[in-house]
């Protein structure tokens, strides 16, 4: 019998509006998910690990303008775009994790290169951007991440003195566009990973939940992985991802109760509004939420894909 492979994406949670969300956009977002699990998928069936599975996913979510991280990245209260991004293999808790980098185009390929080849796990800024060119990532001017899109939501909350967007021409402005994927392969590895351009007019050196183990992302053999999306001070205080997987461990909850209990706890209340996807050791997945949406694919152990968008889905 083949050993169970599977994999999940997202691309972000928050409020997403059917009633604001029109047709033909609505088709690009499922498109480029559908294709950046399948991307994942692949390595997976040739018998590839999960590190390089979720690196695949990511790297395709960060290459579109739709999702905010990479080329999609919201913009900084000084109208610059500045990443986190992080990736871990639950097979020998390696990790890599970067934040604030302003000049690399896949920060989630860097955030592998971190766990390949540094003795360190997380490095932030400059010194990120400089481990980075000294291993073959090309300086990429900031040019290259500004969109129109970013720069007039990055207007609309500076006029109105807000970190998140309340009017806007696009449906999914009120969102937490991070991406993100977690996939168990056929050698039975767990590995997670996430990337994110942070939230919209954020200042000093702002760093969310997405790079940092145990908030944003975690993955662990024999338990689970996961990727978190959401208001990253709330995923950071409640150490969500962690939680989650402290709670299968050491209380045996399974997969579907652990997610919820922590996305539905006191997170929600506090106001901690956002999701996670997570796949434990047999390869099933969870995809759990407290807002109205969130973009999400994935491909099961039985090779069944699915893209969905709406909490009620
Ligand atoms: N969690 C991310 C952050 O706070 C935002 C997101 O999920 O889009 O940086």
């Amino acid at each position: 019998m083949k050993s169970p492979f599977a994999i999940a994406i997202h691309g972000g949670a928050g409020t997403i509006l059917r009633e604001q969300m029109s047709a033909s956009l609505q088709q690009e977002i499922t498109q480029t998910l559908e294709a950046a699990v399948r991307a994942g998928h692949q390595h997976l069936e040739q018998g590839g690990d999960s590190l390089d599975a979720v690196v695949a996913a990511v790297t395709l979510l960060e290459d579109s303008p739709l999702f905010n991280a990479g080329k999609g990245s919201v913009l900084t209260h000084q109208e610059m775009v500045e990443m986190d991004a992080a990736v871990m293999d639950g097979q020998q808790r390696r990790v890599g994790a970067i934040a604030g980098v302003k000049h690399i185009k896949n920060p989630v390929v860097l955030a592998r290169d971190v766990l390949l080849h540094s003795e360190h796990v997380f490095l932030m800024g400059e010194g990120a951007e400089a481990f980075a060119f000294a291993h073959g990532h090309t300086y990429t001017e900031q040019d290259y991440f500004f969109t129109e899109r970013r720069y007039e939501q990055l207007l609309a909350m500076k006029a109105s003195d807000q970190t998140a967007l309340s009017e806007s021409v696009y449906p999914d402005d009120k969102k937490y566009g991070t991406v993100g994927a977690v996939a168990l392969d056929q050698q039975g590895n767990l590995a997670a990973a996430t990337s994110t351009g942070g939230i919209s007019n954020k200042r000093y050196g702002r760093v969310g939940d997405s790079p940092i183990i145990g908030a944003g992302t975690l993955a662990e053999n024999g338990n689970v992985a996961i990727s978190a999306t959401g208001v990253g001070e709330y995923f950071i205080r409640y150490q969500v991802a962690g939680e989650v997987a402290a709670r299968m461990r050491y209380l045996q909850q399974d997969l579907v109760t652990a997610c919820e209990t922590v996305i539905q706890g006191e997170l929600k209340q506090v106001g901690g509004e956002g999701g996670l996807i997570a796949i434990d050791q047999q390869g099933h997945i969870h995809f759990a939420m407290n807002s109205s949406g969130m973009y999400r694919a994935a491909i099961d152990c039985d090779g069944v894909c699915s893209v969905k968008i709406y909490a009620d889905e």
